[in-house]
């Protein structure tokens, strides 16, 4: 009995199915035995006590954590998750799952992630000021535009990113800008930083519905998550051209198979805090949007929607994991299967740590560059690494996601022996 419960767990472990996607393409890429064995493992995990001044006046004790996985390539680099159902596992799961991502598209950056337990939607912007500044503090000791650069994730916002930059600059005694992205403009942000996941999410699908041989104009989407990336992808691929027909946030969903109108369902999302309750479409919810029928599905929540028992539901062609780590690898399987093509999360939501380079590099230089160069390098960047990961995918006939991982996995695996091992 024990034993089938730890089975169970064991397989919906979300880092247990990091290390099992690096598993699957270790022998497709010829991995040597003990380089996956490094691999597999994060080379650093901090946790940090965080005490934080309550608007009550009494302090409250929070867990975070910052975890670099692989360094190799270059400094750690990945957001940081304010959640309640963060995990350390979560954390060194991102954190691996941004190794491979920086490498996939490649930008000179390892992989990093952080998160702290907590539940911002019912914290007040004072107290989660002192969250933010505190956790900064702690973590300090391994962050920094050399060593190790947070960016914004799920529930962190700009503000949050400014904070961060702020706290970092006042423990050094100057501005050090370069330490954190997805800073506000004033302060040192890029253009086009707050649609990139979108916008890049957008520019890979394009690129699967020329190589499926499918027509933009009226393809019909169902996005999943109506936050940063799911919301801008829901107003730069309506846009486009193609026609968002579902979503859904943490409260419920709302479809119309005409195609909702989506200037004003983000502000209606604005107003009340949700879709729901949008007068242009009826009412769905979160399991629904999933196997709405669409051309197009973009998962763009959290991580394990996309389960076996789902899977063999789902309508799309195409599913692009704006969100990391939404699709099981056995769901993955089924997908595959069913000739669906899976655009992995390294890929589909690379486009948010691509301008977070982009962002660096300007700080970096104190040289800050206009909108359209940004996304016409941008583009470029997603593009390449979309036709290398197809490419190796048609050559090993495997999944998007295990030809993606064909060309991350080597290029570090490649980076990490070339360095060697110190001392
Ligand atoms: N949190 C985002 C991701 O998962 C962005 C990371 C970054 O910009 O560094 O890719």
């Amino acid at each position: 009995m024990t034993q089938d419960l730890s089975a169970v767990q064991g397989r919906d472990n979300v880092w247990e199915m990091a290390q099992r996607q690096l598993d699957e393409v270790a022998g497709l890429i010829g991995l040597n035995e003990s380089l996956h064995g490094y691999l597999r493992q994060p080379k650093r995990v901090l946790e940090v006590s965080v005490p934080a001044r309550m608007d009550n006046g009494a302090f409250r004790m929070y867990t975070g954590y910052r975890v670099q996985h692989n360094m190799a390539r270059g400094p750690g680099k990945g957001g940081i998750r304010f959640h309640p159902d963060v995990t350390l596992d979560e954390v060194k799961a991102l954190a691996m799952w941004m190794t491979w991502k920086c490498a996939l598209v490649n930008i000179p950056f390892g992989g990093a992630k952080g998160g702290v337990i907590c539940d911002p939607k019912r914290m007040s912007m004072q107290e989660l000021e002192n969250l933010t500044r505190r956790f900064t503090s702690e973590i300090s000791i391994i962050i920094g535009p050399e060593k190790d650069i947070p960016a914004p994730d799920v529930y962190t916002t700009p503000q949050i990113m400014a904070w961060i930059m702020d706290t970092f600059s006042m423990q050094h005694g100057y501005s050090i800008s370069g330490v954190v992205t997805g800073k506000p403009l004033a302060i040192g942000g890029s253009l086009g930083r707050d649609k990139a996941t979108a916008r890049g999410c957008m520019y890979v699908v394009d690129e699967a519905m020329e190589a499926l041989g499918k027509t933009i104009e009226g393809a019909r989407v169902a996005i999943q998550g109506f936050g940063n990336a799911g919301m801008y992808a829901a107003q730069l691929m309506d846009e486009r051209g193609y026609r968002v027909v579902a979503v859904s946030d943490s409260h419920g969903g709302v479809a119309n198979d005409e195609g909702l109108d989506v200037g004003r369902l983000i502000a209606h999302k604005f107003e009340t805090g949700s879709v729901v309750g949008f007068t242009g479409g009826h009412r769905t919810d979160n399991r629904e949007v999933l196997e709405y029928d669409c051309d197009v599905l973009v998962p763009a929540a959290l991580e394990k929607v996309i389960t076996r028992e789902n899977a063999p539901r789902i309508t799309a062609k195409i599913v692009a994991e704006a969100a990391n780590g939404p699709t099981m690898p056995d769901a993955d399987d089924i997908l595959f299967d069913r000739d669906i093509m899976v655009l992995p999360d390294i890929l589909a939501n690379a486009g948010g740590v691509t301008v977070s380079y982009f962002e660096w590099v300007q700080d970096l230089q104190a040289n800050f560059w206009e909108e359209e160069e940004i996304n016409e390098r941008l583009k470029r960047k997603l593009t390449r690494a979309f036709r290398e990961a197809h490419e190796q995918a048609t050559r090993h006939g495997v999944s998007m996601r295990k030809g993606a991982y064909c060309v991350a996995v080597a290029r570090v695996a490649e980076a990490t022996k070339l360095r060697g091992l110190y001392p």
